[in-house]
């Protein structure tokens, strides 16, 4: 594969994501998929998921898997919803996630991505504990399918998801780096944060965002790509020096209208191919 394809954060069924019409009438080359719904995991439709992209020329690079009742207005909300955190949603999430694992290796991707939820502080009420135990089940799942799994970043600090990964002992963990919900969030300076995490970065995300007025007490918020705080040269100029030379897949949290999708991810495509041929 090239370095850098463009690649946009699709959906079929389910969650955000740009519709393939649009990312295939974009030309862009690849895409990462929210995991469809329970009901389209069969191996029929795998096998008809993997004829249209071949049709229409786009490479699948990895699957996100992600939960019915995830909420992510407000950091309390997201502790208690998002991930396989939550201790009432962690069994049956975790089962799903292993299917999702295994949808996406009847899909031939290698690479599974999740947002693992809000990981606690390690201390002594031991949820952390438990989540580390649940993070090497799935991984050890996803080494059984020849997969790696990423962790989409946002809600921990840089130095709190290294820890986490050294924690894990597990050699098929990354991460998915998403600079904007580092800022969204408030839990650090994206391009000093790439840095920290360079050596586990396996797949990005290319999303802008603001940060709040009060970072860490209310969320800032997501703008469509070069319009926010994440700085795209000094992103790229970032991931150049890590020696990132994967997809650049641009997600845009808006509703799949395909009118609206083409002008707002095209703008995109246009900006990060103008910076390519600038640094790449
Ligand atoms: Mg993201």
């Amino acid at each position: 594969m090239e370095k850098w394809p463009i690649g946009v954060f699709a959906s079929i069924d389910a969650g955000l994501g740009v519709k393939l019409e649009v990312a295939q009438e974009l030309g862009v080359p690849t895409i990462q998929l929210h995991a469809p719904a329970k009901a389209s995991r069969s191996d029929a439709k795998a096998a008809e998921f993997l004829k249209k992209i071949a049709d229409m020329g786009l490479t699948l690079t990895c699957v996100f898997g992600g939960f019915e009742g995830e909420t992510y207005g407000e950091m309390s909300l997201v502790e208690k919803t998002v991930g396989l955190v939550p201790p009432e949603f962690r069994y049956a999430r975790t089962q799903e996630m292993m299917e999702i694992a295994d949808f996406a290796k009847k899909l031939q991707c290698d690479a599974v991505a999740l947002h693992l939820g809000y990981i606690p502080e390690d201390g002594d009420n031991g949820l952390y504990d438990e989540v580390i135990a649940v993070t090497r089940e799935v991984c050890d799942h996803c080494k059984t399918n020849g997969q790696t799994l990423h962790l989409e970043t946002g809600q921990e600090t840089a130095d709190g998801l290294l820890k986490f990964i050294h924690d894990s002992g597990c050699d098929n963990l990354f991460v998915n780096f998403d600079p904007a919900n580092m800022i969204i969030y408030g839990t650090g300076e994206p391009i000093e944060a790439l840095g920290k995490v360079g050596q586990y970065v396996r797949s990005v995300h290319c999303k802008d965002g603001v940060w709040s007025d009060a970072p860490g007490k209310t969320f800032g918020r997501e703008v469509p790509l070069g319009e926010g705080d994440v700085g795209m040269e000094n992103y790229l100029r970032k991931l150049e020096e890590i020696g990132y030379t994967g997809p650049l897949t641009i997600e845009r949290e808006i509703p799949q209208e395909p009118a609206r999708q083409k002008a707002e991810i095209g703008h995109a495509v246009n900006l990060l191919n103008d910076l390519k041929a600038k640094i790449g």
